[in-house]
């Protein structure tokens, strides 16, 4: 594992460039189903988080995680907005009062449980958790980074198959079913960017 500030800049790099990447497919996955701003939303958040890099580096690691969601909280916007910042927030906060590598699954579980409560929602709604816990659950398993990024995507695209039943998309009642939620498919790209850094 690289020192604490090169792996907090590579993370943010990460994560920064794959939504950049994928700014139009995110808008596009959005317009589908829900006001076509996904891809704006996060990439806004994601350049924001990024042009304050060089000071969150300086911060101990789960202080810069806490700062990163505050970010996202700020710079995203919409719904997806407060839910990424509680889960980076939550993160920092339970790494701060845990900072054992080994605790991270419990960690993540705990940090999703209150995105989960501050939506309203559950797995099986259709929304950035059905990526969130399967993606908990292959990390508990200690599967190998290639492994979660993988169920990360196929989580993704199970999506399509579901009703949405939390944010803009549930307004669709049945015709929200054959596509992939935005939410889900941005936190698959996350997962994907930051199991592929991890791994270099
Ligand atoms: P908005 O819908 O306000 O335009 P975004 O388009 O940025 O916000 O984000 C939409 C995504 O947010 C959805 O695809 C879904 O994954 C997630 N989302 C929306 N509402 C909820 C909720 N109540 N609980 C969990 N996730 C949600
Ligand atoms: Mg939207
Ligand atoms: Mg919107």
């Amino acid at each position: 594992m690289q020192a604490e500030p090169v792996l907090v800049a590579g993370l943010i790099e990460a994560c920064r460039s794959a939504i950049a990447a994928n700014t139009d497919h995110l808008c596009a996955l959005d317009c589908a189903i829900g006001d076509g701003d996904h891809g704006i939303n996060m990439q806004r958040g994601w350049e924001a988080v990024s042009a304050e890099a060089a000071a969150l580096t300086g911060l101990p690691f789960p202080d810069a995680v806490e700062r990163i969601g505050m970010t996202l909280v700020m710079n995203v916007g919409g719904a997806a907005g407060p839910l990424y910042g509680t889960l980076l927030i939550e993160i920092g906060r339970e790494l701060r009062a845990r900072d054992r590598t080994e605790d991270f699954p419990i960690v993540l579980k705990k940090a999703i449980d209150a995105v989960a409560r501050r939506g309203r929602s559950h797995a099986g709604d259709k929304t950035l958790l059905d990526v969130l816990y399967p993606v908990q659950d292959a990390l508990q398993k200690c599967s190998s980074l290639n492994d979660i990024a993988q169920q990360a995507e196929f989580s993704a695209n199970l999506t399509a198959a579901m009703k949405a039943m939390r944010g803009r998309a549930s307004y669709l009642g049945d015709r929200s079913i054959g596509h992939v939620d935005p939410g889900a498919s941005s936190c698959a790209l996350l997962t994907t960017a930051i199991c592929r850094y991890l791994g270099e």
